[in-house]
């Protein structure tokens, strides 16, 4: 049995995109449970961008990484040793366990993964956050409605493919946004878009214009900046934008660039609502029953990006930001 445990500790700040000085790559012996504990092996790491906003300082809606502290992640592992009567040794579950090769855990926002035959990684993509982020966030803030133009950014990422994938279950007609020919092609050809528009080679506005002659139904946004400006100048009346990200701007080191086209919202009559996951946790199990039916049909493709090698987190991350990933970013750890 290994007896070190490998992790990354934030040692400052960034300024723009993170680099590993901003990280310490630590060693530890590996933590024995108390009473109420168990021990966890982790097996993948959950990247997503949201991570950049918790090396700031400042309130959001969760608090900031402190200095000296381990990074806060998602993780999917295997419980090794357990002292807390609800997890028992070879559970494999998925919880806040940050990134590292193990973890204590008291059972605080921690999941069980059922063994259905669905692969592991699938439980932290399509059947976790960024899944409920888009089931909850297209369907309980976007309301869509059958006949409906959907718009989404990042459409290749780990939300936006399945909210356009959901958005084409509930009989919506799908726009993707995304940053290369092939991912454009991929959401199109595999997962079944109507139509894809290249942000980094075609004007969006116009694009949007001619995508969608009535307007947009539901915009959810994952990118913000001039993504989110070119979608409110092509709204329908009575429009839906759901802020779920902002990934353009997470990483100025200027302020956050707001949309100057805003009075959209009123000559349209539509609304902006923002979306944080995390309130609709006592509802995951219903949204993952539902998915994983999808997934079953044939219905809900799932896509993950894995990268082997915890040492590799600093780079792997800057994947999110660059674009460099399709589907669901997770680092493989160990075997499971
Ligand atoms: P992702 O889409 O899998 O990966 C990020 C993607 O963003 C990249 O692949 C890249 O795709 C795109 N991107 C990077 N820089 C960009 C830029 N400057 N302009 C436009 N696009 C850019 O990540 P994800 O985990 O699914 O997250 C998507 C969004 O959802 C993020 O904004 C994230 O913060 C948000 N989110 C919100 C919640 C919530 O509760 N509100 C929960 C989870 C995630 P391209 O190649 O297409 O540029």
């Amino acid at each position: 049995m290994t007896t070190t445990n490998h992790k990354f500790e934030l040692a400052s700040r960034p300024v723009g995109l993170p680099t590993r000085d901003n990280w310490h790559y630590a060693e530890a012996p590996v933590p024995e449970p108390a009473d109420g504990e168990f021990l966890v092996k982790i097996l993948y790491i959950s990247l997503d961008p949201a991570m950049r906003g918790w090396m700031n300082e400042g309130k959001s809606y969760v608090p900031p990484v402190g200095i000296g502290e381990v990074m806060r992640a998602l993780a999917l592992g295997r419980v090794t040793a357990s002292k807390n009567p609800a997890y028992a040794v070879g559970d494999t579950v998925t919880g806040p366990f940050g990134v590292q090769e193990y973890a204590l855990s008291n059972g605080a926002s921690v999941n069980k993964v059922p063994s259905v035959g669905i692969p592991l990684p699938v439980f932290l993509g399509t059947l976790g956050m960024t899944g409920m982020t888009a089931y909850f966030g297209l369907l309980e803030v976007g309301k869509p409605k059958a006949g409906d133009t959907v718009v989404v950014s990042s459409a290749a990422g780990a939300v936006g493919s399945v909210v356009g994938q959901i958005a084409k279950i509930k009989g919506c007609r799908v726009v993707g946004i995304a940053g290369s020919k092939e991912k454009c092609e991929y959401i199109v050809k595999e997962l079944g878009f109507d139509k894809a528009i290249d942000y980094k080679t075609e004007n969006v506005r116009k694009a949007l214009h001619e995508a969608c002659p009535k307007g947009m139904d539901v915009y959810f946004d994952n990118a913000g900046g001039e993504i989110l400006e070119a979608a409110l100048a092509n709204l329908a009346r009575g429009a839906r934008i759901v802020i779920c990200g902002a990934i353009s701007q997470y990483n100025n080191t200027t302020p956050v660039k707001g949309p100057s086209n805003y009075l959209s919202l009123l000559v349209n009559r539509a609304s902006m609502t923002g979306m944080v996951v995390f309130d609709y946790a006592d509802r995951y199990r219903e949204a993952a029953q539902e998915m994983a039916g999808w997934i079953a049909q044939g219905k809900l493709k799932t896509q993950e990006h894995v990268v082997d090698g915890i040492e590799t987190f600093p780079e792997s991350l800057l994947k999110l930001y660059n674009g460099e990933n399709t589907g669901k970013l997770m680092l493989k750890v160990a075997n499971p």
